[in-house]
């Protein structure tokens, strides 16, 4: 999806203006990679339809900016229709009782375990977990060895063959020893049956949860909507947790599932491990699913570590010429409280995808910064001054070679140029140099 919509919305990007015409095209080329993305007809359509209408009434074709401000309606209009706000979980109740619902694979006992960990570790609260699928053996197991991996008790009874009697007891134990959530995983089958249905309604009539949420695996597309909708017929559940959305999962199934069903999706699983839960944001879905990285957490985290006085002091500076190789040693700096280099790179847009099999060493930072600490304040802030005997001793002190120090320095150089031109405001001389 993402290198469809990549192409469609670089059409705009790339213009300084654009007309209805292009506006129109574009948007055929946002609907077709919906389509393909199993986002489904009606809802591809009246996105598309809406995104136009909007663009003309905001009059995007004389704006500054028309391509920015399409991709900004773009990404509003997919925020919005995967719901726009962050869904809580409602936590009321003694105990919270919560329901798993779902097919066979889609994740409801590994994420039964996650939801468990993260309530307990987030939210400090104690939960149960509830082995009602007993049509497996090994299920009940499975469940024993997600509590054990993550300190959470399960609840079985492996001779029953009752679930509603199983929720039920379990829902007893849980008052009687002071747990206040309790966890309901239940049984799947690999298709839509009716027995399967009749005993989820069963176990839900009778314990009348407080959430009740169905897994899908996001890796089924369209599937995936259809098996929403029976299951929401059935239980008009609360929310939607969106499982397997590691890796090069597709976008399409978070966006077709709210407009089908018009239920929240409240978490999403990134991978098989404990911690690999988030809770579901609308906005940055969309920013994924457009290809333009994790924006929001980049900046987040950029704001949290980086100081903006300095960057004020740090811009002057740059203005001024004087940036020195004592403001880079900070720079590095900055960029490493931010987090590995590997996680900070995936974060840029674009380059998530071209980095993606390159192996960023957060060590890379180490010789670079050894170098630095072998120069003298002077040279620091006059890296002109620099001759052969300095570097010789430079590398000398710091254990690289001369040769890397040389590197260093070009690429320093190198750096002051460009972003002498950016603050100019010369984007275009910048984009020459670079293409040099
Ligand atoms: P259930 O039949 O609905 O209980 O599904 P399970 O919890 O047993 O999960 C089925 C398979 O999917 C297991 O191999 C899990 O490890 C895997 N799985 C579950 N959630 C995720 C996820 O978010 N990402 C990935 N990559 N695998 C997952
Ligand atoms: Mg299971």
């Amino acid at each position: 999806l993402s290198d469809k919509l990549d192409k469609a919305l670089h059409v705009l990007k790339g213009h300084g203006s654009i007309t209805e015409v292009n506006v129109a095209e574009t948007l055929k080329e946002v609907r077709r990679a919906l389509l393909d993305a199993d986002v489904n007809f009606k809802t591809a359509k009246e996105f598309t339809n809406t995104v136009k209408e909007k663009a003309l009434g905001q009059n995007v074709l004389t704006t500054l900016q028309p391509g920015q401000l399409m991709v900004k309606l773009v990404k509003d209009e997919l925020t919005e229709l995967m719901g726009g706000e962050t869904a809580g979980i409602n936590l009321s109740g003694s105990p919270t009782v919560i329901l798993m619902s779902g097919l066979q694979g889609s994740g409801k006992t590994t994420f039964s375990g996650k939801l468990a960990n993260y309530l307990k570790t987030k939210k400090t609260k104690k939960p149960l977990l509830v082995a009602c699928d007993i049509y497996r053996p090994a299920a009940i197991n499975q469940l024993h060895v997600v509590g054990d991996q993550i300190g959470v008790e399960v609840y079985s009874e492996p001779e029953n063959k009752n679930p509603v009697q199983i929720a039920q007891n379990a829902i007893a134990h849980a008052k009687q020893n002071g747990f206040n959530v309790v966890i309901v995983d239940t049984a799947g089958r690999l298709a839509i049956d009716e027995a399967m249905m009749t005993e989820i309604a069963n176990v839900h009539k009778a314990i009348n949860p407080q959430e009740t949420l169905f897994v899908v695996d996001a890796m089924t597309g369209q599937d995936a909507v259809n098996t929403a909708k029976t299951f929401n017929e059935r239980l008009n559940f609360d929310g939607v947790v969106l499982t397997k959305l590691d890796g090069d999962t597709r976008g399409g199934a978070a966006i077709s599932i709210k407009s089908v069903v018009d239920k929240p999706i409240k978490f999403i699983g990134t991978g098989e491990k404990m911690d690999a839960i988030d809770v579901f944001h609308p906005a940055r879905m969309a920013d994924r699913i457009l290809g333009m990285g994790d924006v929001v957490s980049l900046v987040e985290r950029a704001q949290e570590q980086f100081d903006e006085e300095e960057a004020r002091k740090l811009q002057k500076k740059i203005a001024k010429n004087q940036f020195g190789f004592d403001d880079f040693l900070n720079q590095i700096q900055q960029v490493k409280k931010m987090g590995s280099m590997k996680d900070l790179v995936g974060m840029i847009p674009g380059a998530g995808k071209a980095l993606k099999d390159v192996d960023i060493d957060d060590d890379a930072f180490k010789g670079i910064e050894a170098i630095i600490h072998s120069m003298t304040p002077k040279e620091r802030t006059e890296p002109a001054i620099i001759n052969g005997s300095r570097k010789k001793r430079i590398a000398k002190g710091s254990g690289t070679s001369v040769q890397q120090v040389n590197q260093l320095l070009k690429q320093f150089d190198q750096m002051s140029k460009m972003m002498k031109m950016m603050q100019g405001g010369g984007g275009r001389k910048m984009m020459q140099a670079m293409g040099k």
